[in-house]
């Protein structure tokens, strides 16, 4: 081999063992009230896009503040870490592909984002940099409990910036699992995040973020 192998991101799993990542998919607007804020004045469907495994943390819990932004934004969401693949999944047989549930951050470049859609131009250089996807240790869907009425709340040094209910979003998890398997055929391996509620802001070096979803880990991460 001319180059070493690409490294295998991991997570952890809580109770033991870790979690090979292959791609990362991402639902965008998932949540009526952030679609608002964003400038949706009519509801229209969510929609999926995606970001490398490599935008996994190097060092978990430490985001370096990323570069050619200023204006990095936090987004809290359930992450769906996929155990079993297939295409065209029924809604019906959607969650028994799922492993398990994490607290994670889609953070992105919202300036970059924002003059990606100006120019209707891709949006990856805003939501695809080291660390873009930060994510806790992934929790069994066995040992999850009912995380579909879970409240889902950030906070940045201890101020409350985002408060949902997984409840709230538009396609439910076993929705989009069904959908983007319409898509291509989702493989182990596969995470899903799903989608953030409204109170997106921008974070600053030194800052503390704390995602917390009912019955799954915590999500820390400074940004350094
Ligand atoms: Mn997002």
């Amino acid at each position: 081999m001319i180059i070493e192998p690409v490294f295998q991101p991991m997570l952890p799993i809580v109770g033991g063992g870790r979690f090979p990542v292959g791609r990362i998919f991402c639902v965008g607007r998932n949540y009526a009230e952030h679609a608002r804020e964003m400038g949706d004045a009519v509801p229209e469907p969510p929609f999926f896009f995606m970001k490398p495994a490599s935008c996994l943390p190097a060092i978990s819990g430490q985001l370096p503040y990323p570069p050619r932004t200023a204006d990095l934004h936090h987004e809290v969401e359930l992450v769906v870490a996929l155990g079993l693949g297939g295409a065209d999944i029924a809604v019906d047989a959607a969650l028994a592909h799922v492993f398990g549930y994490a607290a994670g951050l889609d953070m992105t470049r919202r300036d970059l984002q924002g003059a990606a859609k100006d120019k209707r131009r891709p949006w990856d250089m805003g939501k695809s940099f080291d660390g873009a996807a930060q994510v806790a240790a992934i929790t069994p869907a066995a040992d999850a409990g009912a995380i579909d009425d879970a409240a889902i709340i950030l906070t940045v040094d201890g101020a409350e910036r985002q408060r949902g209910r997984i409840s709230d979003m538009i396609w439910p998890v076993a929705a989009i699992i069904a959908e983007l398997s319409t898509y291509m055929k989702l493989l182990p391996g596969d995470l899903i995040f799903t989608g953030t509620p409204a109170g997106v802001g921008p974070v600053v070096r030194g800052n503390h973020l704390a995602a917390r979803i009912d019955g799954l880990a915590p999500l820390d991460v400074e940004i350094v």
